[in-house]
């Protein structure tokens, strides 16, 4: 089992599987259905469906849906397409409120114990009464009530005899715990609110870490892999498993098993590891929802938003977003990632598998004069320099070309290798050709290049190997095909946008480049292909043809990252 990753989990389950506590990992990812996933929930995905699958065990997709009004089932769809096109699969789809019968049973074997009570503090005074991190709280005055007024009043609250926030039920631990989570934390609290999985069964919902922890219980999750803004509530978190003690506690399943569902309650446990974070980039759903919500951007999928909706339409594979989890590693240290890790991922991934193509971004015409008027051949491309198993392609070669403007300069500059008035350049996988002509228009832009083609130039022939300074790519204006390209680049122009130091927010952080379209010509191998094929477009940079506006005749191209890391700090 996974001889490769030898992080601080992997060692825990490698252990617990040596000493025989288990005979195979479960585990779990547990989103909450209020937006869509991130690439930091990249890293936990790849973390808990990947430690399922090296040591041979399990991992559900479990919704936490135990906070019904900001979710939906826009994103229960969503998650669920996100997870699979990262390459993994559950073992169950489970949702928090599956287990709300089961939660509710130990709810009402915690009061039973005495180590629960209905409290009608309101949520101010709950505040005042939990002390801070350097005072003590103070007791609720209906901590003392007893087990029979404790029953009756959560049954009622059940029922959905009171108003929304009259009541909470509380776990009876220690109000001077030196750690605020255990100071009678809420285990439930009422609220009428109709529910995107049980509808209005419910008036009462339970609170995430008395929902998170038993529910990993139900299922018998043997690693409860988070992030550690949770660490706090780990004694939260065994107190309630410890409590209810699911395992041996076959009557508060009966719900499940009455639904079929068999018992696979056992104790589990939390460890944490630190999120991922990455530069000029937000990762906090709110802040996502309000981008989207606000028009910042054009919607979830935009290609430059950190989503996993987004970052596919960008272009990124799956391959590369798992090759970033591994290159960043887990362990307990925070620290944020340079996004040009990120797109070094993206680059590795597609230098290897994506194919070659010849795009021309910024068009500027070239015509060759010694080559007959209506001059049409087809030249054998290889698709890719370093592995034959790409096969080649047919690039049709004209008279007149598209060559990229920039690889032009009437006055060079020193060093330049590119095409000048009355120089030669190597047209690539077609022959020398020499610049003989700059034609203007009336206001002295140019407008077209002459140039004729060496005879004893094309590819094979001796006179191919003549040494020239520079290779430009191109393509055959009668042949190519006009397209939308769609150049992208960082969403924000400061590393860190939550940064509100200066009075400031993310939002005014947007970069106002990040976003340009262009008109360009691309080869028709290019454009005859299907939505989400990668391409490198040669000496331009990494593109996908858009998953949802591309097509074969009208071509949308999505820059997914340059060639090179050109991002100045
Ligand atoms: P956000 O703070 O963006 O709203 P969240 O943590 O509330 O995210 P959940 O839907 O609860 O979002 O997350 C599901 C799982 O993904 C949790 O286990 C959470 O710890 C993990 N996760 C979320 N963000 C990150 C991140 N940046 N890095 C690693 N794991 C993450
Ligand atoms: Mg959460
Ligand atoms: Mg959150």
């Amino acid at each position: 089992a996974a001889p490769g990753k030898q992080d601080f989990i992997r060692q825990i389950v490698r252990d617990d599987l040596a000493q025989g506590r288990h005979t195979a990992p479960r585990t779990r990812f547990p989103p909450e259905p209020n937006g869509y996933l991130h690439i930091g929930h990249a890293k936990a995905i790849c973390l808990d469906f990947g430690i399922a699958a090296e040591f041979g065990g399990v991992c559900n997709l479990r919704f936490d849906d135990t906070n019904p009004a900001k979710e939906d089932p826009e994103y229960v769809q969503a998650i669920q397409d996100d997870v699979r096109w990262l390459g993994f699969d559950w073992a169950e789809l489970r949702h928090a409120s599956d287990y709300f019968e089961v939660l509710y049973l130990a709810a009402e074997k915690l009061v039973r114990q005495g180590d629960a009570f209905v409290c009608d503090l309101s949520a101010e005074q709950v505040r005042e009464y939990r002390g801070s991190l350097t005072t003590p709280g103070r007791n609720s005055p209906y901590r003392d009530r007893s087990v029979e007024e404790n029953l009756d009043l959560l049954r009622r609250m059940r029922a959905g005899e009171f108003a929304d926030g009259a009541r909470t039920l509380r776990a009876k631990i220690d109000m001077a715990s030196g750690n605020i989570n255990m100071r009678d934390p809420a285990l439930y609290r009422i609220k009428k609110v109709a529910h995107q999985n049980t509808g209005d069964a419910w008036p009462i919902y339970p609170m995430y870490d008395y929902a998170h922890s038993l529910s990993d219980a139900v299922e018998g999750i043997t690693h409860s892999l988070c992030t550690l803004e949770f660490e706090d509530h780990r004694p939260l978190y065994d107190w309630c498993v410890d409590k209810v003690d699911l395992a041996h506690s076959p009557e508060l399943l009966a719900p499940l098993l009455a639904r079929g569902l068999p018992n696979q309650a056992a104790k589990p446990r939390q460890i944490e590891f630190s999120r991922l974070n990455i530069n000029y980039t937000v990762m906090s759903k709110r802040k996502l929802v309000a981008m989207v919500g606000d028009g910042l951007v054009d919607g979830w999928d935009d290609p430059r938003m950190p989503t996993l909706q987004g970052l596919r339409r960008r272009g990124y594979t799956p391959a590369s977003l798992r090759l970033l989890v591994d290159r960043v590693g887990i362990s307990k240290q925070n620290s944020v990632i340079d996004f040009s890790v990120l797109e070094g991922c993206l680059r590795d991934d597609l230098d290897a598998h994506a194919p070659r193509r010849m795009a021309v971004i910024d068009p500027l015409k070239l015509v060759l004069t010694n080559l007959p008027e209506g001059h049409v051949e087809t030249l054998t491309f290889s698709n890719h320099p370093k592995d034959e198993s790409f096969g080649t392609r047919e690039v049709p070669f004209s008279r007149e070309l598209w060559i990229e403007l920039e690889d032009f300069a009437e006055v060079p500059p020193k060093g330049w290798k590119r095409l000048v008035p009355g120089g030669d350049v190597r047209l690539r996988g077609a022959g020398i050709i020499r610049c003989d002509e700059v034609v203007k228009d009336g206001d002295g832009n140019i407008v077209e290049l002459r140039g004729t083609l060496d005879p004893e130039s094309r590819p094979g022939m001796e006179g191919a190997n003549r040494k020239v300074k520079g290779t430009i790519h191109w393509v055959s204006a009668a042949h190519a095909v006009a397209a939308e390209i769609r150049l992208y680049d960082r969403l924000f122009s400061v590393a860190d946008p939550d940064d509100e130091s200066e009075g400031k927010t993310y939002r005014d952080h947007l970069n106002p480049e990040s976003h340009r379209t262009v008109r360009g010509w691309v080869e028709p191998a290019a454009a005859a292909t299907a939505p989400e094929t990668a391409f490198q477009f040669e000496r331009i940079g990494y593109f996908v043809a858009d998953r949802r506006e591309h097509r074969a005749d009208s071509p949308v191209f999505n820059r997914s990252v340059t060639l090179r890391d050109t991002w100045a700090t």
